[in-house]
């Protein structure tokens, strides 16, 4: 079963119930094509699936999945064009399409009206209002076009998966991963792992086009003064009130912020 397939038959179904003057089919309609909404953006969200982590797995809210998958990639919800033109002349273009994909400003601008068709709404009075089927008619017509377009979009599916950077957290072992931004020649990146708090230096060589990463951490030492064992601190725990215990003398040791006077 693919999302896309699921996708088409959601949208099928709504259009034969379009429009409507029953609240009834609306609301049908409406669940449809929220159903339709979801596995375009499950379906996007595979592209990425080598460098999602398990919390970003169990995550099935699509404005949040969207809002991550963008953290990973800038433009996950953007379309690709792919041109193609003939061996013996550039100039004769066989093919030259863009991929039409769902953007996060269109899902969050859709996802939570349609929703409201799915709740029964009342008035300051406590007695409840009928859905206005004009308008829902209206609003339901011109997702199913946008949908219409995404779904049977010339091209699809493209997101550039050779292209993405991955490793394995050092802290956690949790899948770490973007789309590097070759733009610049440094950038952070966080572990995607809620409860971890790594995160790295990602530098990229222009001239060999190479990608490296170094964990994000600073050298400390413990406050004992016979131990002064040297510790490693990840960058994103320094925070005042954290505490870290020593592995040499056990000693507890909690960061704090000091000001000292030159
Ligand atoms: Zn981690
Ligand atoms: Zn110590």
């Amino acid at each position: 079963m693919k999302y896309r397939d699921v996708a088409r038959g959601c949208l099928n179904r709504a259009n034969a119930m379009l429009p409507s003057n029953s609240e009834e089919v609306l609301r049908y309609a409406a669940l449809e094509l929220r159903q339709c909404l979801e596995c375009l953006i499950y379906e996007r969200a595979c592209c990425y699936k080598s460098v999602l982590s398990n919390d970003d797995l169990k995550e099935w809210q699509p404005s949040r999945l969207i809002k991550r998958l963008l953290e990973i990639a800038p433009y996950a919800d953007k379309g690709f064009r792919l041109t193609m033109a003939s061996k013996e002349d550039e100039n004769d273009i066989i093919m030259d399409e863009t991929e039409r994909v769902l953007s996060r400003k269109e899902l969050s601008k859709h996802y939570h009206k349609i929703g409201s068709y799915l709740h029964a709404s009342f008035n300051s009075d406590l007695e409840p209002i009928a859905l206005n089927t004009t308008s829902v008619n209206k609003s339901l017509e011109r997702l199913s076009t946008l949908l219409d377009e995404v779904i049977n979009s010339p091209i699809a599916k493209l997101a550039p998966k050779a292209g993405l950077f991955a490793f394995d957290c050092k802290k956690c072992g949790e899948r770490v991963g973007c789309e590097p931004n070759y733009t610049v020649s440094e950038f952070n990146l966080h572990c995607s792992n809620s409860k971890c708090s790594a995160s790295y230096e990602v530098t990229f060589d222009a001239v060999n086009h190479q990608l490296s990463y170094e964990p994000d951490i600073v050298s400390a030492t413990c406050a004992k003064k016979d131990c002064l064992n040297s510790v490693s601190i990840w960058q994103r725990d320094i925070k005042h009130g954290n505490t870290f215990t020593c592995g040499k003398c056990g000693l507890l040791n909690v960061i704090g912020y000091s000001i000292s006077l030159a």
